[in-house]
């Protein structure tokens, strides 16, 4: 996944996975020589969570000798994450009320750490999706008859297919359980943020993880298996699928767009947008 020479960003949240992915990097580019790590954070406004996990984020790239980056939702859509709950609580369009927490969350955070990563001029950037992730997004997508959703979802997802502004993914992680990644903080020490994002309990992917959990519980091995049916159901797709669907382009920001139209992250942030001016005119008629 690293070639010397190389700039990774390294997209870190605060918490055990990004730390010890971040501290393995560290350690790796050090013996290797010649890759350049920038750490990189988003940070969605979520008030008494995010915040704390920033300090120790800090902390742990001070350790490293590396800057922290920062990138916020609020500098890039106008409203903290905690704000953009508010105005979907609001609104009567379907369009923005029937999104969970985690939908607004996932796609404001995709776009940024992409944008980031492409700004720093990074060859790849690096997110720390363990095991248990992967299973649990794999599953998910099943679920909600999605399996689109896992076409740019892997151990290293490249835009190498059509000159589109993609950052290739890798997941240093992903043969890692969760649990492991806690223990490696542990043992190392490493600072980290424990505590649980309070949009969580609106999550799908609870159910999907409470599911895996008890699974492995009573068979173990389960949660590998359903990490390896991924990456064979990956290999089965790309031999199957030759011809490389070329990347389109977002009409606005330029960045990319699954579907050539506006893409996500334009069209969330015009929804919030105009929820926001029909509540400041409905606050200012009161
Ligand atoms: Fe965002 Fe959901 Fe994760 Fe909280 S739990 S940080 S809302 S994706
Ligand atoms: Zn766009």
């Amino acid at each position: 996944m690293l070639r010397r020479g190389e700039k990774i960003a390294v997209a870190i949240s605060g918490g055990k996975d990004s730390a010890a992915m971040l501290h393995v990097l560290a350690k790796m580019a050090r013996k290797i020589g010649g890759i350049t790590l920038v750490p990189l954070l988003i940070d969605e406004g979520i008030s008494g969570y995010r915040d704390k996990a920033i300090s120790k984020a800090r902390i742990l790239c001070k350790e490293h000798g590396l800057d922290l980056r920062v990138k916020s939702y609020e500098d890039f859509a106008g409203f903290t994450l905690d704000e953009m709950i508010e105005l979907r609580n609001a609104s009567k369009d379907p369009g923005l009320s029937t999104l969970r927490a985690c939908t607004i969350c996932g796609i404001f955070r995709r776009y940024l750490i992409n944008k980031a990563s492409l700004e720093i001029g990074a060859d790849k950037v690096a997110v720390g999706h363990n095991a248990d992730d992967v299973a649990q997004t794999f599953l998910m997508n099943i679920l909600r008859a999605d399996p689109e959703g896992l076409e740019r979802f892997g151990p290293l997802a490249s835009g190498e297919d059509g000159g589109g502004k993609f950052v290739p993914r890798i997941k240093p992680l992903i043969y890692v359980p969760e649990r492991e990644c806690a223990l490696y903080c542990e043992f190392k020490g490493l600072p980290y943020h424990l505590g649980e994002c309070p949009n969580s309990r609106e999550a799908f992917r609870g159910l999907v993880k409470d599911f895996l959990n008890e699974g492995e519980a009573k068979h173990p091995g389960l949660k590998f298996n359903v990490l390896n049916s991924f990456l064979r159901f990956k290999k089965i797709c790309s031999r199957a699928d030759k011809e490389k669907q070329a990347y389109r382009i977002c009409p606005r920001c330029k960045m990319n767009s699954a579907t050539g139209g506006i893409c996500k992250a334009c069209a969330l942030k015009e929804k919030l947008r105009i929820e926001s001016t029909k509540r400041k005119a409905s606050n200012s008629y009161r």
